[in-house]
């Protein structure tokens, strides 16, 4: 078990500075994990039965990962873009599922609990520490439909885009008129007018092969390939 003080060091550090959000990302996750009856930090077996949401991209999200050890690639993170200052913490065992959503009161109230200090930044950091969770947090208590696609462990499915050649991994195509196809494909994606582009400098690896070979046909068509600098 470590405590308060310890947990928004390490924070601290893997995030960057110390800010607002991870002293409400910290929290967030001690209450989390106590809700859940785990410990803080989690250790095995119980680091295997959490999943975590995080529903935001911002400084809490980062403390939440840390304290909770959550980790996108091994799938216990799971990121949803809502915009909302929460987190879900489900017990894969028993089900259990605990939304914590970070109050606008809290704001509000900044300046009561720091009334030594002026800047908002000291009264937010300060505060956060000295309010109670019931002032800092709202907790509800949700059912979370995890698919078997959703959980840890080896790849479940992959099938291949129609349209593109492109692997899809874990039931994350869509299917249509019976035939798969990835999301940028069916349905627009955060990029656009992908073309491929060939670099001269890709001839780079970290390591040199241990023989002389023949290039591989993939690069000698590299190399003949034009620069495209658009
Ligand atoms: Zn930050
Ligand atoms: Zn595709």
């Amino acid at each position: 078990m470590k405590s308060f003080e310890e947990l928004l060091a390490g924070s601290v550090a893997a995030h960057g500075h110390l800010c607002p959000g991870q002293i409400v990302g910290v929290r967030m996750a001690m209450l989390g994990l106590r809700l859940l009856g785990f410990a803080v930090p989690p250790a095995y077996p119980q680091l295997k039965q959490l999943i975590v949401y995080i529903e935001m991209d911002r400084c809490t999200g980062d403390a939440v990962a840390f304290v909770t050890q959550a980790k996108l690639g091994r799938r216990s993170l799971k990121y949803v873009d809502y915009g909302i200052m929460a987190a879900t913490f489900i017990n894969l065992e028993d089900h259990q599922a605990f939304r914590i959503i970070s109050t606008e009161e809290a704001r509000d109230l900044a300046a009561l609990y720091a009334p030594h200090a002026s800047a908002k930044r000291e009264q937010q950091l300060h505060a956060y520490k000295v309010m109670p969770d019931a002032v800092l947090f709202r907790v509800q208590q949700v059912e979370v439909n995890l698919s078997e696609f959703d959980l840890p462990g080896p790849t479940r499915r992959k099938v291949v885009c129609v349209k593109c050649g492109q692997v899809v991994r874990d039931g994350r195509e869509i299917v249509w008129g019976g035939q798969p196809y990835c999301r940028p494909c069916a349905q627009g994606g955060y990029f656009r007018n992908a073309k491929e582009f060939a670099w001269d400098n890709m001839n780079w690896s970290p390591q040199p092969e241990v023989q002389e070979m023949e290039p591989r046909i993939g690069e000698r068509h590299l190399k003949e390939r034009p620069l495209i600098l658009s």
